[in-house]
């Protein structure tokens, strides 16, 4: 049968949606200089909630990711990890909450073939591949996934669509929401992966740290067990943020890195009735979002 799609340039694209408005604020950042030439590491803090993120900025209690900049509210890529995450790997990266089109923002990664028609944004990497994760295998880079939750966990058909993508995953119980130490673990095993792995091979690293996700209740020493809540929460992301000063060394000592830092979506604690995430609402929708160099530091 002959495929009678067609192949003009726009394929019947809205015109608004053609040319991404790229805006060029001082947060922009020109991937060509990145992709080729940094590491990359994208840093997902699963479930952190925007109002928590800036609840332990402005109090100081994140020293590590204050050092790189405040975080910018933006949509969340879908209610839970695996809409979310389907989104992220194919390059629909949480949308800042001023953008009012797909379009708009500064895409960091262009999928040529969805619905944008073919013109690639300034300062995108622009990929064919199903997922960027595959885009940026093809350029060269050897690409981690760590996980993580379950959808990362490879035990079983669902928990191994994600890590699928990557050249290389990993789970280990110990990198399990359960454990205490899950982001210690993760964070030990990069490093160690990281030194073992020569200087000349650029590499993508996706880790998915899944101590803010639930059960959080351990990491706050005056809460109920079994009891997670905001305050569990925001302890989370503090014990996270603790464990982080090691690991961005770690990648400085390679080379010049760029570093995605986000979440995939809120988590409720009984807000207007809702419970953690999966539906949306205000609090799942948002994420708090941020991308930073870290100069090499050999
Ligand atoms: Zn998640």
């Amino acid at each position: 049968m002959t495929d009678n799609l067609s192949t003009s340039d726009n394929d019947g694209v809205p015109e608004i949606l053609l040319a991404p408005k790229t805006v060029r604020t001082e947060n922009f950042v020109d991937m060509q200089e990145v992709v080729g030439k940094c590491d990359i590491l994208f840093l997902c803090l699963d479930t952190l909630r925007y109002d928590a993120a800036i609840s332990e900025q402005e109090r100081g209690t994140t020293p590590v990711l204050n050092q790189f900049g405040t975080w910018e509210k933006r949509f969340a890529a879908g209610t839970f990890t695996y809409p979310a995450h389907h989104a992220m790997f194919a390059g629909f990266l949480p949308k800042p909450i001023t953008a009012r089109t797909i379009t708009d923002g500064q895409p960091l990664f262009f999928p040529k073939s969805i619905g944008m028609g073919n013109l690639t944004p300034a300062g995108a990497f622009a990929f064919e591949e199903a997922t960027f994760v595959e885009g940026l295998a093809k350029v060269g880079y050897q690409t981690n996934c760590i996980g993580g939750v379950a959808f990362f966990d490879k035990r079983s058909a669902l928990g191994s669509v994600f890590p699928a993508m990557f050249q290389h995953s990993f789970w280990r119980p110990s990198f399990g929401c359960g454990v205490q130490e899950s982001a210690v673990n993760q964070i030990d095993f990069i490093i160690k992966r990281l030194h073992q792995t020569p200087q000349e091979t650029l590499v993508f690293y996706y880790v998915n740290i899944c101590a803010i996700h639930y059960p959080n209740w351990f990491y706050d020493p005056n809460g109920r067990k079994n009891h997670d809540d905001l305050n569990s929460h925001k302890a989370a992301l503090r014990h996270v943020d603790s464990e982080l000063a090691r690991l961005l060394t770690a990648f400085a000592q390679r080379r010049r890195t760029f570093v995605i830092a986000t979440s995939d979506h809120g988590t409720c604690y009984g807000e207007d009735g809702f419970q953690f995430h999966g539906l949306p609402n205000d609090i799942t929708n948002t994420v708090p979002y941020k991308h930073f160099f870290l100069e090499e530091a050999r």
